[in-house]
């Protein structure tokens, strides 16, 4: 017979009554699970009652298919529920065909247990349909149709109340990964490892160890495994993976060591923009240090000879972005003491070192030979260089003669620096043709500076520091050649091609206008030069003096070659041909 507790209770007292048996119904299993079996037995004891006392025999059933499912009873759960679950006296019809669809399950029998939950799901009434789903889900995957157990996991998912939507997600990783879908495995794992309510992650992990073990991914692997223990140590020893990441085809030294370096003969390369000490300019701000090019050299390739000049900040990559090896490094000089760039040629000595004991035939070469002015030789910071690989170098004496018959005439500066040098370098090329190269170094114009540099065929002149005195009112500068000493410079000489360098940009990026300006005023003494403001990527080929053009990579004579603006202040000066700069 039909109980109707609206009768005698009223529907308000019925509503609370329903509602009180569904939340112990709720509450029941998520004790259990804690493995507080004892209370969730007293509230389905005390559900049973209430629902007993109000006359609800068939709801009341439903609580004894909970107390027998603790303790694994699924075929008396079936005797109990099947009769029962089509009564129309039955208010917690969802939940009763819950409970047989889970006996069923566990009973092998999917295909019922399928249209338990799908009855269930019919219910209006039944408030926790994400249950219902997620178990349909199970029943599926037990029957190996993966796909349809995730349609339903997804429908689980979809609900906005569903409490347990880590579970969801674990069985739709389960599923995915018996399908063999290891990536989206790992994906809704992770999933469920990221919900909160979700209490077993150990389990979580310990699949994702075994997809990410599927998919090749040591390493992803190992991690979950330790996750999984709950702590970091591996389990292996990482020993194996250490020799295979170490192993020989990955080793960079032995990469460098076979890079072939540059096929050039005869060049003369700008390395540097800047001064070869910290730039204030370059800690101004992010965007702007990483357009500034830093110190950097000037490197001469010749006579079978490699001379890097003055190597400061960042010349070694600059170096080996114009596509050079150390292996073409035979000489450096340091033309006067900067001390901010000792680092620069510690890393040179380094990487020198460890090429040379990695490439057995480079052992067999003559180690780079320093040669330093007088005051850098007193505390430079190459102390694991071999003295004998050391030279002091004097302006005084008239001559050096280096190998590949190149000689080396220096010269003392004028200004603040003590022992500074400058030169003048000539070099016999491959085609027995000389050159003959100038070189300024740090230091204030004097007359006699035109003298030493009088037959230079190319000049590299270091502008330093100009001021607004200097360039407006021509003041010349007691240190630096600044922009009247190099017109006077200019004015002096008689060089083919005169390269200027070692810009400060203290007062803002001028570098193309002054050079400009140097053209403007030679011009009112008729007399006509060339003069190309020096970055990293100005190379001349010393022979015809045809200069590298940076976009196509041709030779063109360095009279056709135009400097372009770099795209912002302090970005790199680009050489264009006529082609390139037309565009
Ligand atoms: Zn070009």
């Amino acid at each position: 017979m039909r109980a109707d507790i609206s009768d005698s209770r009223g529907g308000e007292g019925k509503g609370r009554l329903l509602g009180e048996l569904k939340r112990l119904l709720k509450e029941a299993p998520v004790l259990a699970r804690r493995g507080e079996e004892t209370k969730a037995r007293k509230i389905l004891a005390r559900g049973k009652k209430l629902a007993l006392e109000a006359g609800l025999q068939e709801d009341a059933l439903v609580f004894q298919a909970s107390l027998l499912r603790l303790e694994n009873k699924f075929d008396e759960m079936v005797r109990v529920l099947v009769p029962v679950v089509e009564s129309p006296g039955l208010h917690l019809r969802g939940y009763a065909y819950v409970r047989l669809g889970f006996a069923q399950d566990e009973l092998k029998q999917y295909d019922a247990a399928i249209i338990s939950y799908s009855r269930a799901l019919d219910d209006p009434l039944y408030d926790t349909p994400g249950k219902a789903w997620n178990n349909m889900g199970n029943a599926y995957a037990e029957k190996g149709e993966f796909d349809k157990a995730i349609l339903c996991y997804s429908k689980a998912l979809d609900l906005p109340n569903y409490e347990t939507p880590g579970k969801a997600w674990y069985n739709m990783g389960l599923a995915y990964f018996n399908k063999g879908s290891f990536e989206e495995a790992i994906e809704c794992l992770r999933k469920a490892i990221d919900s909160p309510e979700y209490d077993t992650p150990k389990d979580a992990w310990e699949k994702i160890n075994a997809a990410s073990a599927k998919l090749g991914l040591t390493q992803a692997a190992e991690e979950a495994a330790a996750m999984a223990e709950g702590e970091r140590i591996p389990k292996a020893d990482p020993l194996n993976r250490i020799m295979d990441i170490m192993g020989d085809d990955r080793n960079k030294l032995a990469e460098y060591a076979a890079k072939p370096g540059t096929h050039y003969s005869d060049v003369l390369v700008i390395l540097a923009g800047w001064p070869s000490v910290t730039s204030t300019e370059s800690l101004l701000d992010g965007g702007l240090s990483q357009r500034l090019t830093q110190g950097g050299a000037c490197f001469i390739k010749t006579s079978g000879q490699g001379i890097l000049i003055d190597p400061g900040f960042d010349s070694l990559r600059y170096f080996s972005e114009m596509g050079f090896h150390i292996r073409e490094v035979t000489q450096v000089i340091s033309s006067h003491r900067q001390r901010p760039s000792y680092q620069e040629l510690e890393n040179l000595a380094y990487l020198a070192d460890q090429w040379r004991n990695y490439d057995t035939a480079a052992k067999e070469r003559i180690p780079i030979q320093f040669y330093f002015d007088l005051s850098t030789y007193k505390d430079h910071p190459l102390e694991d260089v071999a003295d004998e690989n050391i030279h002091p170098l004097e302006p005084g004496q008239p001559r050096y003669s280096l190998p590949g018959d190149i000689e080396l005439k220096p010269f003392e500066t004028k200004g603040s620096l003590k022992s500074s040098f400058g030169f003048w370098l000539e070099a016999r090329l491959d085609n027995g043709q000389k050159r003959y190269i100038g070189y300024t170094s740090d230091t204030g114009f004097f007359p006699e500076l035109c003298t030493k540099l009088a037959d230079c065929d190319v000049i590299i002149a270091n502008l330093s520091d100009s001021s607004v005195d200097d360039i407006r009112d021509n003041k010349l500068s007691e240190d630096h050649l600044g922009y009247t000493g190099l017109l006077k410079l200019v004015q002096g000489t008689n060089a083919k091609l005169y390269i200027v360098s070692d810009f400060r940009g203290g007062a803002g990026d001028a570098r193309i206008e002054l050079v400009q300006k140097l053209a403007y005023d030679l011009k009112k003494d008729k007399r006509k030069a060339e003069i190309i403001p020096g970055d990293v990527g100005c190379l001349l080929d010393l022979r015809d003096l045809k200069m590298l053009c940076s976009s196509c990579g041709e030779f063109t004579s360095h009279k056709r070659i135009a400097v372009s603006k770099p795209d912002a202040a302090f970005g790199r000066l680009r050489y264009l041909c006529k082609k390139c700069l037309l565009g």
